[in-house]
Protein backbone atom coordinates (compact mmCIF):
# COMPACT_ATOMS: atom_id res chain seq x y z
CA UNK A 1 0.00 0.00 0.00
CA UNK A 2 1.58 3.51 -1.18
CA UNK A 3 -0.60 5.51 -0.42
CA UNK A 4 -3.52 4.57 2.42
CA UNK A 5 -6.90 6.09 0.79
CA UNK A 6 -7.98 8.79 2.85
CA UNK A 7 -11.40 7.23 4.09
CA UNK A 8 -8.41 4.18 6.60
CA UNK A 9 -6.67 7.17 7.84
CA UNK A 10 -7.76 7.67 11.80
CA UNK A 11 -5.34 10.21 12.74
CA UNK A 12 -3.03 12.60 12.34
CA UNK A 13 -0.01 12.53 9.60
CA UNK A 14 3.45 12.39 11.10
CA UNK A 15 6.80 14.14 8.69
CA UNK A 16 10.01 14.66 10.38
CA UNK A 17 13.15 15.20 8.59
CA UNK A 18 16.00 12.58 9.97
CA UNK A 19 19.79 13.43 10.69
CA UNK A 20 20.67 10.06 10.01
CA UNK A 21 22.19 9.35 6.12
CA UNK A 22 20.19 7.46 3.40
CA UNK A 23 21.48 4.04 3.19
CA UNK A 24 22.23 4.30 -0.92
CA UNK A 25 23.00 7.84 -1.31
CA UNK A 26 24.60 9.23 1.85
CA UNK A 27 23.22 12.25 2.00
CA UNK A 28 21.00 13.57 5.43
CA UNK A 29 18.01 14.19 3.48
CA UNK A 30 15.54 11.19 5.05
CA UNK A 31 11.78 12.30 5.63
CA UNK A 32 9.74 9.69 8.04
CA UNK A 33 6.68 9.71 7.74
CA UNK A 34 3.73 7.84 9.88
CA UNK A 35 -0.01 7.15 9.25
CA UNK A 36 -2.45 5.36 11.66
CA UNK A 37 -4.47 3.91 9.80
CA UNK A 38 -7.85 1.55 10.52
CA UNK A 39 -7.73 -0.94 8.42
CA UNK A 40 -10.69 -3.41 7.23
CA UNK A 41 -10.48 -7.02 9.04
CA UNK A 42 -6.96 -5.97 10.49
CA UNK A 43 -8.14 -2.80 12.83
CA UNK A 44 -5.36 -0.37 14.28
CA UNK A 45 -2.30 -0.29 11.69
CA UNK A 46 0.51 2.35 11.34
CA UNK A 47 1.83 2.83 8.19
CA UNK A 48 5.75 4.03 8.12
CA UNK A 49 7.25 5.14 4.77
CA UNK A 50 10.95 6.33 4.51
CA UNK A 51 12.11 8.66 1.90
CA UNK A 52 15.30 10.48 0.45
CA UNK A 53 14.44 13.85 -0.63
CA UNK A 54 17.89 13.52 -3.02
CA UNK A 55 18.31 10.34 -4.37
CA UNK A 56 14.52 8.97 -4.41
CA UNK A 57 15.02 6.09 -1.87
CA UNK A 58 12.08 5.07 -0.56
CA UNK A 59 10.99 2.38 2.35
CA UNK A 60 7.43 1.52 3.59
CA UNK A 61 6.09 -0.85 6.65
CA UNK A 62 2.79 -1.35 7.39
CA UNK A 63 2.65 -2.52 11.02
CA UNK A 64 -0.48 -3.93 12.55
CA UNK A 65 -0.83 -2.71 16.34
CA UNK A 66 -4.02 -4.15 16.92
CA UNK A 67 -3.03 -7.42 18.98
CA UNK A 68 -5.06 -10.12 20.15
CA UNK A 69 -5.27 -13.74 22.05
CA UNK A 70 -2.84 -16.44 19.85
CA UNK A 71 -5.42 -18.16 18.05
CA UNK A 72 -5.90 -21.02 15.28
CA UNK A 73 -8.93 -20.27 12.78
CA UNK A 74 -9.70 -23.23 10.44
CA UNK A 75 -12.23 -23.97 7.80
CA UNK A 76 -13.15 -27.44 6.41
CA UNK A 77 -13.23 -26.84 2.53
CA UNK A 78 -15.71 -29.29 1.45
CA UNK A 79 -18.13 -27.42 -0.75
CA UNK A 80 -16.50 -25.03 -3.60
CA UNK A 81 -18.46 -22.39 -2.70
CA UNK A 82 -16.21 -22.04 0.30
CA UNK A 83 -13.13 -20.92 -2.25
CA UNK A 84 -14.88 -17.39 -1.92
CA UNK A 85 -14.65 -17.33 1.63
CA UNK A 86 -12.44 -14.21 2.39
CA UNK A 87 -9.20 -14.62 4.48
CA UNK A 88 -7.22 -12.02 6.34
CA UNK A 89 -3.65 -13.10 6.74
CA UNK A 90 -1.58 -11.19 9.15
CA UNK A 91 2.41 -11.12 8.46
CA UNK A 92 2.93 -13.13 11.69
CA UNK A 93 0.44 -15.60 10.60
CA UNK A 94 1.34 -19.78 9.53
CA UNK A 95 -1.02 -20.74 6.93
CA UNK A 96 -1.46 -24.93 6.66
CA UNK A 97 -3.23 -27.29 4.40
CA UNK A 98 -2.65 -30.93 6.57
CA UNK A 99 -4.03 -32.91 3.70
CA UNK A 100 -1.18 -31.63 1.25
CA UNK A 101 0.96 -30.96 3.87
CA UNK A 102 0.92 -27.55 2.47
CA UNK A 103 2.54 -24.75 4.51
CA UNK A 104 3.31 -20.55 4.50
CA UNK A 105 5.36 -20.11 7.17
CA UNK A 106 5.60 -15.94 8.54
CA UNK A 107 9.22 -14.46 7.69
CA UNK A 108 11.01 -10.84 7.70
CA UNK A 109 9.46 -10.22 4.14
CA UNK A 110 6.28 -11.20 4.80
CA UNK A 111 3.22 -8.90 4.53
CA UNK A 112 -0.31 -8.78 5.61
CA UNK A 113 -3.30 -9.14 2.88
CA UNK A 114 -6.55 -9.84 2.52
CA UNK A 115 -7.86 -12.78 -0.34
CA UNK A 116 -10.17 -15.55 -0.49
CA UNK A 117 -9.41 -19.24 -0.15
CA UNK A 118 -8.50 -19.65 -3.63
CA UNK A 119 -6.37 -17.00 -3.35
CA UNK A 120 -4.13 -19.30 -0.82
CA UNK A 121 -4.35 -22.02 -3.51
CA UNK A 122 -2.95 -20.23 -6.01
CA UNK A 123 -0.14 -19.32 -4.01
CA UNK A 124 0.66 -22.61 -2.73
CA UNK A 125 0.55 -23.64 -6.34
CA UNK A 126 2.74 -20.95 -7.19
CA UNK A 127 5.54 -22.40 -4.64
CA UNK A 128 4.73 -25.93 -5.95
CA UNK A 129 5.72 -24.84 -9.31
CA UNK A 130 8.54 -23.02 -8.08
CA UNK A 131 10.42 -26.02 -6.45
CA UNK A 132 9.31 -28.22 -8.97
CA UNK A 133 11.92 -26.22 -11.25
CA UNK A 134 13.87 -25.47 -8.64
CA UNK A 135 14.25 -29.20 -7.92
CA UNK A 136 17.43 -31.16 -7.80
CA UNK A 137 16.31 -34.79 -8.01
CA UNK A 138 13.44 -36.71 -9.91
CA UNK A 139 11.78 -37.56 -7.06
CA UNK A 140 11.66 -34.13 -5.67
CA UNK A 141 10.60 -32.73 -9.11
CA UNK A 142 7.71 -35.59 -9.50
CA UNK A 143 6.14 -34.66 -5.57
CA UNK A 144 6.46 -30.95 -6.75
CA UNK A 145 4.16 -32.18 -9.66
CA UNK A 146 1.94 -33.83 -7.68
CA UNK A 147 1.27 -31.36 -5.22
CA UNK A 148 0.36 -28.93 -8.23
CA UNK A 149 -2.05 -31.50 -9.45
CA UNK A 150 -3.57 -31.26 -5.92
CA UNK A 151 -3.94 -28.13 -5.65
CA UNK A 152 -5.75 -28.00 -9.09
CA UNK A 153 -8.57 -30.50 -7.57
CA UNK A 154 -8.83 -28.35 -4.48
CA UNK A 155 -9.46 -25.53 -6.45
CA UNK A 156 -11.98 -26.77 -8.95
CA UNK A 157 -13.87 -28.25 -5.80
CA UNK A 158 -12.49 -32.20 -6.71
CA UNK A 159 -10.36 -32.81 -3.40
CA UNK A 160 -11.66 -31.85 0.35
CA UNK A 161 -9.34 -29.85 2.37
CA UNK A 162 -8.90 -28.20 5.78
CA UNK A 163 -7.41 -24.52 5.97
CA UNK A 164 -6.01 -23.66 9.01
CA UNK A 165 -4.47 -20.14 10.22
CA UNK A 166 -2.40 -20.11 13.04
CA UNK A 167 -1.52 -16.50 14.48
CA UNK A 168 0.74 -15.50 17.54
CA UNK A 169 -0.97 -11.87 17.38
CA UNK A 170 -4.58 -13.44 16.68
CA UNK A 171 -4.92 -10.69 13.63
CA UNK A 172 -5.60 -13.51 11.00
CA UNK A 173 -9.07 -14.40 10.27
CA UNK A 174 -11.23 -16.81 7.73
CA UNK A 175 -14.70 -14.79 7.14
CA UNK A 176 -17.53 -17.61 7.37
CA UNK A 177 -19.85 -18.67 9.49
CA UNK A 178 -18.54 -22.40 9.80
CA UNK A 179 -15.06 -21.43 10.81
CA UNK A 180 -13.91 -22.59 13.80
CA UNK A 181 -12.02 -20.03 16.21
CA UNK A 182 -9.67 -21.33 19.42
CA UNK A 183 -7.00 -20.12 21.40
CA UNK A 184 -3.71 -21.73 21.20
CA UNK A 185 -1.47 -22.79 23.70
CA UNK A 186 1.92 -21.20 25.39
CA UNK A 187 3.90 -24.52 23.66
CA UNK A 188 2.01 -24.01 20.47
CA UNK A 189 2.99 -20.26 20.07
CA UNK A 190 6.60 -21.40 20.69
CA UNK A 191 6.20 -23.51 17.59
CA UNK A 192 4.90 -20.73 15.08
CA UNK A 193 7.77 -18.48 15.95
CA UNK A 194 9.78 -18.51 12.82
CA UNK A 195 13.24 -18.18 13.46
CA UNK A 196 14.80 -14.57 13.47
CA UNK A 197 17.72 -13.98 11.01
CA UNK A 198 20.74 -13.93 12.90
CA UNK A 199 24.24 -13.35 11.57
CA UNK A 200 26.68 -15.64 13.31
CA UNK A 201 29.84 -13.17 14.99
CA UNK A 202 32.20 -15.91 12.97
CA UNK A 203 30.89 -15.14 9.63
CA UNK A 204 32.11 -11.70 10.38
CA UNK A 205 35.66 -12.98 10.87
CA UNK A 206 37.60 -12.45 8.05
CA UNK A 207 41.01 -14.77 7.75
CA UNK A 208 43.98 -13.74 9.66
CA UNK A 209 42.72 -10.21 11.58
CA UNK A 210 41.28 -11.94 14.45
CA UNK A 211 43.86 -12.88 17.69
CA UNK A 212 44.07 -16.19 18.58
CA UNK A 213 42.03 -17.51 21.41
ZN1 LIG B 1 19.39 9.01 -0.81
Amino acid sequence: MENAPPDLVRGPIQEERLSSPCPVCGRANLVSRSVPLDLPYFGEALQTTLRCEDCGYRHADLLLTRTREPRRVSLRVDHPDRLNARVARSASCTVRIPELGARMDPGPRSEAFVTNVEGLLHWFRDAALGAKALASSKRARADAARAVVRLDECTEGRRLFTLILEDSTGNSDVLHEDAVREGLTPEEVTHLRAPEPTIELRDLRTGGTQPEG
